[in-house]
Parts: C-alpha cells; structure tokens; sequence
C-alpha cells in the first residue's frame, strides 16, 4: 500500500499509527494466539472521534479492511486482521465523559477499561455490573461489540442490557449517535442493539451512553466442594428452580482448590470433581441469609465441604483468584480451546454428562467451567502437545460439544462472540436463512465490506 504512512500521518498525526513491523506484530492476533491469520498494514490510534471517522473515510475510499480493536483479550480470533489492512486501535479513545447521578448513566469513550470504569462509578455509591473476567484491561467498546458477560450475569444481564445509546462510524466515515440517555426508547429500529455484538463488522463504535444502578449494600460469598461434576451442575439447576439468585454462580474444577488453597485458611479439601463459588448482595442480613440457606442446601445434598466468606476482603481473595484461573490455565498448556456453549439452566446437568463423555471417547483432557448461574458453561480442552492427530479430535470435539449444546436448546456463544473461532459452527444455530438476511443487514452498513472482513460467517457464506 504505497503512501499508505503519508496519508496516515496526514490523518491521525506522526504519533497517531505506527507501520513498523515489531509494532504491527502483537496486533496480528488477540488473546488466543494461534487465530493468527492476516498481517495488519498499519495499526492506527486516533485520539478523538474526529480522526477515528477520517481514518474509516479514507479505508472505505480506498477499499483498505478495517478492523476495530480494543483491549484484544478476546478469546475468537474477532480483532485480528483476517484480511490485511489498518488496525483501528481505540486506546486513546478512553475518557470517561460523564457519569450523570440525576439520570443514573454514564457516557464513555469506547477505550475505557472497564475495571476503571467500575472504579469510578462505585465511587459515587453506583454499580456497572458487567463483569467480564478480563475486566482489568479489555474495554467498553470490546464489550458492547461482543455484548460481554460474566459471573455477574446470572443476576444482573450482560453489556447488552446496560446500553442505552452509541456513537459509531459507518463505514463511508458518516458518524451516527443511536438511543439516548433516556431509559425508554420506542422510535424506529433499534439500531443501538444490532450494533451491539456486532463485532467491528457492521461500523466502529466510538462511544457508549450506559446505564447504572444503585450499588447493593452488601455481598456474601460462598464456596461448595462437590464430589461430582453432575450432583454440582444439579445444585446450579435446582438453586435457579428453587427461586434462588444469587449475585454469582460459577462453577469449577476441584484442579482449582489448589489455587484457592495458596490464598485461603484453613485450606479447602482437594477432593471431588466440582466447586461451586456464589455470591449473595442485598442487605448484609440479607446476603448473609441467603448464603447460609444456600450453603444448608449445599450440605444436604451431599456437598464434601461448605465455606462462607462474608468479610469483603476475604471474598475479594476468593474472586481475585477466579478472575486468574483461565490466564493461569492456558499459561500451562501448549494450546487451550475454550469454548462459551450456553444452555438453559435446567439442561446444564445433561450437558455436562454429553460433554465428559465426549473428552472421555476422544481421549482428549477437557476441563468444564462457567458462568453456570446463567448456563453458560466453558468447555476448556488442554493441549500438551500438538500434532494433526490431536487437532482432528479438538475438532471432532468442538463440534460434538457444539451440536450437544444446541441439541438442549443452547446456543453457539454466550459472550464470546462468532469471531472466527465460530464461524463454521453459525449455520448450525442460526439456519441458512438468518445469514442471509444478517449478509444483507451487512451490505446496507458496509456495501464495499471494509469493516472486519472475515469475520462472524465463514468465507463461503460471504458472497
Ligand atoms: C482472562 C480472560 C477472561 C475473560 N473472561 C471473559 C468473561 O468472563 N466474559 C466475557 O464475555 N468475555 C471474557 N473474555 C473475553 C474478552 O475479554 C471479552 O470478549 C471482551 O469483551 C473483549 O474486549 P476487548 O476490548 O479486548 O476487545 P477485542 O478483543 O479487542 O475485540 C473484540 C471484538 O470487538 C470488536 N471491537 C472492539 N472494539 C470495538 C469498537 N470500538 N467498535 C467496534 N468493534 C469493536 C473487535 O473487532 C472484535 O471483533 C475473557 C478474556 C480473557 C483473556
């Protein structure tokens, strides 16, 4: 692309991109390495909405791939450059704009970090409750883009249910500001929510108006040991039938104990298959109650140990610990596959017999986290060494565990998005028909398809 660095500089700056290759390297990929596919041209960082929609101009002038980026902690392959072209990085993109107490919302920039968002909003007594687990660095544009969740979910909803308005860049470089800052909107097509999750394929977000809550007085936590994976998957299903709902709900592997255990006093027991780690808000009365009644249910139905930490600072140890378990997970193997299948609550028990018996069959070590309150489970295969062998049963394993969840009713991605992790597996959940109808939805946005391409459906499906 000749005169591709004159022409950024003319947009952006000299210090607003970068076409050097040590630079270009780390934006070939996100957090899940081996998705690597295209080599970026440049890596843009506008510092304002202004020059992000120069730079989206002059891409959809020149017929140049865009692909949005925030934090790339995403785990299938959606911020990488499948096709070449400019990287648009939101970094610079991250002022808090307002956090407005009157109205209860608050208007970001799409690069801010989510933690410090949290941050700032808990300290005027307010409460953003998405909670991705990367939630230390990815940011607001990645989530709203993914409509990322977490263990918060179960109770509070995902990023979807707390986006009120964008800012966005169409394609041809026009900005658009969809929704408002008012909780009820009913005037045309809900563009603001077909923007979310839309995964940089349809424009770039530049900004988000957020709704807020007030932040419950008090939190209890709770952690069960379980002998089996099935009677654990039978405490989330039966709790969520039993009217329970707890703030959190996440389910482990018993190879975590040994993680807590580095943290907690006395130490867990390192038996069983499963654990369960809860948390209960409301008033502390009544946090405190419902992690009591919970943890009697636990113990009754067989539970080998039962733990409450209702001191914040104990909990916080707890949660610290299960927001490292993943990157610590994939720091040991050679290649983890996470997979972010979701069920309906009360299909989480035959899911999690269909899926040990799959790693069993395909002789293949699979781990079984999640977001089990919401039922949507994560599926992890641990590689220690790579070969075609062990890739053809990956594989075979994915679309097994795929057509299980979907045959209870589930769906492909809970939060993680299509990317191109999941894009062969689309046509399954959504049927010939939706993609074709979300192709053309994609022409009117991005008739010259400049943004993200390569993403979301597979190459055959694109024509
Ligand atoms: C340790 C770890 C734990 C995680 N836990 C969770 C979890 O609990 N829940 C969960 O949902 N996810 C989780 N993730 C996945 C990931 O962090 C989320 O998907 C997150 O929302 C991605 O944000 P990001 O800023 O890193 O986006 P990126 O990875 O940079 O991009 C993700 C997608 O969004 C698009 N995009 C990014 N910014 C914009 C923008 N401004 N406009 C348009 N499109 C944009 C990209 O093109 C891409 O398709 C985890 C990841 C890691 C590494």
């Amino acid at each position: 692309m000749r005169g591709l660095a004159k022409d950024l500089s003319r947009l952006v700056g000299p210090d607003g991109f970068s076409t050097a290759p040590e630079d270009l390297l780390v934006y070939r990929h996100d957090a899940i390495g081996y998705f690597a596919q295209g080599d970026p041209a440049a890596v843009v960082l506008p510092a304002d909405t202004a020059q992000a929609a120069r730079v989206v101009a002059y891409a959809s002038q020149n017929g140049i791939p865009l692909t949005p980026r925030g934090a790339g902690s995403g785990l299938s392959g959606g911020c990488t450059p499948a096709r070449g072209g400019i990287v648009l990085d939101t970094k610079r993109l991250k002022r808090i704009l307002e956090i407005n107490q009157g109205n209860l919302t608050a208007r970001v920039e799409a690069g801010a970090v989510l933690a410090a968002f949290q941050q700032a909003v808990e300290a005027q007594g307010f409460f953003y409750p998405p909670d991705p687990q990367s939630k230390s660095v990815c940011t607001l544009g990645g989530n709203v883009a993914t409509r990322a969740g977490g263990p918060r979910a179960v109770k509070y909803g995902t990023t979807g249910n707390y986006v009120l308005g964008l800012e966005a860049v169409l394609p041809g470089g026009e900005v658009i500001r969809t929704g408002s800052a008012c909780v009820k909107h009913s005037a045309g097509y809900d563009l603001t929510h077909l923007l979310t999750g839309s995964e940089g394929t349809l424009a770039l977000i530049t900004q988000a108006t957020l709704r807020l809550i007030p932040k419950p007085p008090a939190t209890c936590t709770a952690l069960a040991v379980c002998p089996t994976m099935k009677m654990a998957a039978r405490i989330v299903s039966e709790t969520i039938a039993g009217g329970v709902v707890p703030s959190m709900l996440e389910l482990l592997t018993t190879a975590s104990l040994a993680v807590f255990n580095r943290f907690v006093s006395p130490p867990l027991p390192e038996e069983g298959e499963a654990c369960l780690l809860m948390e209960f808000d409301g008033t502390a009365q009544e946090a405190l109650r419902q992690a009591q009644e919970m943890a009697a249910a636990c113990r009754d139905m067989g539970a080998i140990d039962v733990r409450l930490a209702p001191r914040p600072e104990e909990a916080a140890l707890y949660w610290m610990v299960r927001s490292r378990l993943y990157p610590l997970v994939v720091s040991r193997f050679k290649r983890v596959v996470t997979e972010d299948v979701t069920v309906p609550r009360d299909r989480i028990p035959e899911f999690v017999t269909q899926v040990m018996s799959i790693a069993a069959e395909l002789d293949l070590a699979m781990g079984l986290t999640g977001h089990a309150g919401d039922g949507n489970m994560h599926p992890t295969i641990r590689m220690d060494e790579i070969n075609p062998d062990v890739e053809k049963r990956v594989h075979q394993a994915l679309e097994r565990v795929i057509k299980a969840g979907l045959s209870l009713g589930g769906v492909i991605s809970g939060e993680h998005g299509v990317g191109l992790h999941k894009a062969e597996f689309l046509e399954l959940e959504l049927g010939r028909e939706q993609i074709a109808l979300m192709r053309r939805i994609k022409k009117a946005f991005d008739p010259t398809g400049i943004m993200n391409p390569g993403k979301i459906w597979p190459p055959e499906l694109e024509a």
